[in-house]
This record gives structure tokens, sequence and C-alpha cells, in this order.
């Protein structure tokens, strides 16, 4: 047992790179698919019961664009994509491994900040209602703005100090603007670039509780 107060406990990466105190589970900023929700899994899942592309593997996905890096039809990504954005509950996304539970402990530190680049937040809030005990829902703030280049202003405006995306351009941007962007690790962002990352919510919830 440590007597030492969890905010002067340093938070560490998956890289071993430290970055200050423990996060304040209040602000850290999530964003939705590929960190809360596999996306990828539905992805590939339709894919394969819909549309007879049953050959793809997650490790194959190694672009946010993945009309770029699969033999598909950017026309049919786009679909199976929409289908997953205006009916994400219908269409069997899942949490990723950890997600709710620590969810859950955070929104007993904090309120919960979701902010996505979908341009449809009603399919989240469904999705969430499912997913996340009231509790938890009613500690649960979601922006959907539909620009993945957008979220520095709801960061500033929200006053978050860090956020998780496992989008790398968003991580770039933001950490030029001083948001303190953490990776969440994915086929699609394994660069060489040096930001700090985050395997899975067990790190996330080392880095917060
Ligand atoms: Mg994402």
């Amino acid at each position: 047992m440590s007597a030492t107060p969890k905010l002067e406990q340093k938070a560490t990466f998956q890289d071993g790179q430290q970055l200050g105190p423990r996060i304040s589970p209040g602000r850290i900023g999530f964003d939705f698919d590929g960190v809360i929700a596999d996306t990828a899994e539905a992805f590939i899942r339709i894919a394969c019961e819909q549309y007879d592309h049953c050959a793809i593997r997650l490790e194959e996905i190694t672009r946010f664009e993945v009309e770029e890096c699969l033999d598909m039809d950017e026309g049919l990504v786009e679909q199976i994509f929409s289908q997953i954005l205006h009916d994400s509950l219908g269409s069997g996304l899942l949490p990723m491994p950890g997600a709710v539970p620590v969810l859950e402990e955070l929104s007993d530190h904090g309120q919960i900040t979701i902010i996505t680049a979908r341009p449809l937040a009603d399919p989240v809030h469904r999705w969430l209602e499912h997913h996340l005990p009231v509790r938890v829902r009613d500690q649960t703030q979601v922006i959907a703005m539909g620009d993945h280049d957008d979220k520095l202003r709801h960061i500033h405006r929200l006053e978050l100090s860090h956020f998780i995306d496992d989008r790398e351009a968003t991580c770039i941007q933001l950490a030029e603007a001083g948001v303190r962007s953490i990776l969440f690790s994915q086929p699609w962002n394994r660069s060489q670039h040096a930001l700090p990352r985050v395997r899975d919510w067990d790190d996330i919830r080392a880095l917060c509780l």
C-alpha cells in the first residue's frame, strides 16, 4: 500500500514514457469509433455476412482510410460504415474489451466526455443507452460534430487536458495545439510517430485511477 497521493503518481504509457501526474478522469476526452466501440470488428463482420467479403483480417487494416489498404470498392466501404454510423446498435457494434467497466469506474470520478467526428449523435446515444448503466449514461456527454479536424475547438471549450483517439492525424493535430493526445493503438496507426500510446482500456484505467 502506498501513502503517495494519487495526484503525485506518474501515469505510464505503453512505451514506458511518463507524462505528468495521473489524468483527472473528468478532464480526459474519448473518441468513440475505434476507442470505445470496436468499429473494425463490425466492419469486418458486416463485410462478410452481408457482402461476402470474408477474407479481411484486422491486421490488414493498416490505413485509417480503409479503402486504401483493402481490395474493396470504395463505395462498398462507405456503405458499410454508413450502416454502422446510422444504426450502431442494430449493426451489432460492440464495445472494445474493457471499455464499459473502465468507463463505469471513471464515471465515479468525473463526467465522461465523448467527442466523435460522426455527424449523428443519436445512434451513439442509443448505443450508450444499451451498453452503459443509467448511472454512467447520466454522467456522459456526447459531442458529434461531423468533422475529423474540428475536435480541438470542443476540447478547448470543455477544458479537457487529454484526448484519446485512434486517428493518428487527429492526435498529431491536437498535440501541436497543446492538447495531450494519446493514440489508442490499432493496426491503422502503427507508424513510428512519437505520440504516447495506450494498448487497451487497462492502460487507460492505469493512467487515470
Ligand atoms: Mg476513431
